[in-house]
């Protein structure tokens, strides 16, 4: 068993992007990206530092938004309209979870598209589906780039995904699709998980269930992709796959932390670097 180490490759990512930065500087375009926070959650803090940590070292700017916990949505959605049309700005992310009073959805309709850099525009959802360029959404796009990078066939194969959620397990089946893997998906409601799992040479587990899936669930020689980010009972980070048991299986297995997380915010960076490019004269 191989494990993909996503901390090494998000390096290299960052690495040629700090190259492309510094280009994009010398034609007078700095690159910047704006996070809106709303509300006091604890690891939406721990999510933004990391981004903001990753900017530095690449040379993007990170403008934070912070706002109140009390926000209403006109008061989010007239933020969101001040950067869309401030030229300086090249991405946009809306930091989720949102307190209750707020609708996510509605406010990530009004992010511009070409700003949209974690691929949550309902335009950028579509575009994805129609296998058109857009901005993808980050974990979906840094699991790809992963899979690519350990030149894992993806033409033909099975991959199964567990889980369906808007931010990894849809978009992560239209990315798949476009590359023409044959794609299933699945969620809580799937009758014998364990019976289509099995059938995967990709298996990606995007659940929130520390050590869901285990080695009887996985072929022999499959790539298990973990996207899970869990605390188990002794508060440490694990993921949605029981590592050391289904290492036992696995070709090709991603570690929690190590693996997806970092890829993720690779490639918001790219994202926003991608966008900064199209102001390029
Ligand atoms: P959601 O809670 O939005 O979705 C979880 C999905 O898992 C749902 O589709 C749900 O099914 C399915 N599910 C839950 N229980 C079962 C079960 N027993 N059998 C089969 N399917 C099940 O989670 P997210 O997609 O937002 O996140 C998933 C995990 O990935 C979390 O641990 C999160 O922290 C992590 N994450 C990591 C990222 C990274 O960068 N590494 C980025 C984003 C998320 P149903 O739809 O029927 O409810």
């Amino acid at each position: 068993m191989e494990i993909i180490d996503g901390k090494a490759l998000a390096q290299k990512i960052r690495s040629n992007l700090k190259n492309e930065v510094d280009e994009l500087k010398k034609k007078g375009i700095q690159p910047r990206l704006a996070v809106i926070m709303v509300g006091d959650d604890k690891a939406s803090k721990v999510y933004v530092k990391n981004k903001s940590k990753a900017c530095e070292e690449i040379g993007i700017e990170y403008k934070e938004y912070l706002l109140e916990e009390n926000t209403n949505m006109d008061e989010l959605l007239n933020l969101i309209h001040i950067l869309n049309v401030d030229k300086n700005i090249h991405g946009i992310l809306l930091q989720s979870p949102l307190p209750k009073q707020l609708d996510i959805n509605e406010a990530f309709k009004e992010i511009a598209t070409e700003k949209d850099v974690d691929g949550f525009n309902p335009i950028n959802v579509g575009k994805l589906s129609l296998n058109q360029d857009c901005f993808i959404s980050c974990t979906p796009f840094g699991i790809i780039k992963m899979l690519e990078e350990y030149n894992v066939p993806l033409e033909g194969a099975h991959a199964v995904i567990v889980g369906r959620s808007n931010i990894v397990g849809k978009p992560l089946l239209q990315c798949l699709l476009n590359k023409n893997a044959t794609v299933t998906i699945c969620h809580s409601k799937t009758k014998n998980l364990e019976q289509t799992t099995k059938t995967a040479d990709i298996l990606i587990a995007a659940i929130g269930k520390p050590n869901f899936i285990k080695a009887n669930m996985v072929r022999e020689g499959a790539v298990v992709i973990d996207v899970g980010i869990n605390r188990n009972e002794e508060g440490k980070i694990v993921g949605d796959v029981d590592f050391e048991d289904v290492s036992k299986k696995a070709s090709l297995l991603t570690p929690v932390p190590g693996g997806v997380g970092p890829m993720t915010i690779a490639m918001l960076m790219f994202n926003v670097v991608k966008s900064a490019k199209t102001r390029i004269k």
